[in-house]
């Protein structure tokens, strides 16, 4: 199946790109891996025909985004929506606006009809970046209340989360119980956590950081050990990067169950049947495009800085 993969992607012109919650059989064929920052650029930057995304709707229709004139493919439709990019829609967005005069920042992790009716995207690495750098100590910001949380504590803006409850599951399942019960089996071990975690788990965190801030953490680290607070599959992630430099170290998922369902929808067998047959095809309204376009490429811009 790999080498059939391979075969259609040299045919077609075609690039795998895949998030960092994949698992190691996909990662293994992608041409770039990385967190919705990297992948957002690396979009950006093809000059293959054809982009297979190996992640969530909203990741593909970035791609389709940055990438009008390519064909954005998303080797699953069922059940690939993700879950909090869709709490934040249009509506909600304009009862905040007519209520707030403040700008409004989402996160990536949005459908491209919010991104349009954002003045700027961000990701989790660089959240704390882009509100600072609006010139407004008032600030709209969604779907994820935890990275709200977060912002606000790294900037001092009045950071107004919409909707008031939005979330990862994914991330909520951390409790301080869990930090409890793995810190006592492994007390020398840092805990590296995802800012969609609850605020009290990143309370105790030592790190609290993006996919690939602690993909970058562990290699760069002269610490053995390290508990993993995201979805499980990072940890196959930096295994694979450990392996490529030689080196091992211990990493614990904090909790076994963190598992994005939606992310396992994609299969290899999948992404051969998306190549076979150009599908799915992601297609967009060109105003949304174009809105959505400007938001992400200021956010692209500032992170340069
Ligand atoms: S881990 Fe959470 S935010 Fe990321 S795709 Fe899955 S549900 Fe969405």
């Amino acid at each position: 199946m790999i080498d059939k993969i391979n075969k259609l992607k040299e045919e077609k012109n075609a690039i795998i790109l895949a998030h960092n919650y994949q698992p190691k059989e996909i990662l293994k064929i992608a041409d770039f891996v990385g967190d919705s920052l990297e992948l957002c650029i690396k979009a950006k930057e093809a000059d293959s025909d054809i982009i297979v995304f190996a992640g969530v709707d909203f990741m593909a229709e970035s791609a389709k985004i940055l990438n009008p004139d390519k064909k954005v493919l998303l080797p699953e439709v069922e059940g690939t929506k993700c879950p909090m990019a869709h709490q934040l829609n249009k509506d909600i967005i304009l009862k905040y606006k007519e209520k707030y005069s403040a700008p409004l920042v989402v996160y990536v992790n949005t459908t491209a009809e919010t991104k349009a009716l954002a003045d700027i995207t961000c990701t989790s690495a660089n959240a704390d970046k882009i509100v600072s750098s609006l010139d407004s100590d008032i600030i709209l910001f969604g779907p994820d209340k935890n990275l709200a949380y977060y912002v606000k504590k790294k900037t001092g803006k009045n950071i107004i989360n919409i909707p008031e409850d939005g979330g990862c599951y994914v991330h909520q399942k951390f409790t301080l119980e869990d930090v409890y019960r793995v810190r006592k089996l492994y007390p020398k071990a840092i805990l590296l956590v995802h800012p969609e975690c609850n605020p009290e788990v990143q309370e105790k965190a030592d790190i609290i950081t993006s996919t690939s801030g602690m993909v970058r953490y562990v290699l760069n680290s002269d610490e053995e050990e390290f508990i993993i607070g995201t979805e499980r599959d990072l940890i196959g992630r930096i295994e694979l990067e450990l392996e490529k430099l030689g080196l091992n170290k211990k990493l614990i998922p904090l909790r076994d169950d963190a598992i994005c369902k939606e992310m396992k929808r994609i299969t290899l067998n999948k992404i051969l049947e998306s190549l076979e047959k150009e599908k799915y095809e992601i297609n967009l309204d060109e105003e949304i495009i174009d809105k959505a376009k400007k938001a992400i490429e200021r956010m692209i811009e500032l992170s340069k800085n």
